[in-house]
């Protein structure tokens, strides 16, 4: 099952610079940083009431994020939505003719299985399917 909003990813190329212009923004307070070595990413997060924003900078030139942002610059990069049984979600929509970046779930930020899905298949929009595995 695929649910809300989990949360929004958003391309940045300098995490401390980005940081600063949220909290003038939003008056954000505090940030989650983390690390995602599978993505080559750093990662500061926020809530927005129930909604994540996640800002996120390249630790590599190899990272997808530094590709995007050559490609397209800094921005909204991704929406992801809570799911329940990832997997198949994932085996649902390779049927119905999604394509998929992921075919299985991969270890993403704040504990979670994460997926994405193609935008050639979601009207240009980069989907990611995440699944909290704290219980
Ligand atoms: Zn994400």
């Amino acid at each position: 099952m695929i649910g809300g909003v989990n949360h929004i990813g958003i391309a940045v190329r300098d995490l401390e610079r980005s940081m600063e212009l949220f909290k003038k923004v939003l008056c954000v307070e505090s940030f989650h940083r983390e690390t995602v070595v599978e993505q080559k990413v750093d990662i500061a997060s926020f809530k927005a009431g129930d909604v994540l924003i996640e800002l996120t900078a390249p630790t590599d030139d190899e990272s997808p994020i530094a590709k995007f942002i050559e490609k397209r610059g800094e921005g909204i990069h991704h929406i992801a939505f809570t799911t329940e049984g990832i997997d198949n979600e994932l085996q649902r929509l390779a049927q119905s003719g999604i394509q998929l970046i992921n075919t299985t779930a991969q270890q993403g930020a704040h504990d979670m299985m994460i997926a994405f899905l193609h935008p050639k298949s979601t009207n240009g929009v980069l989907i990611e399917l995440c699944e909290s595995q704290r219980q």
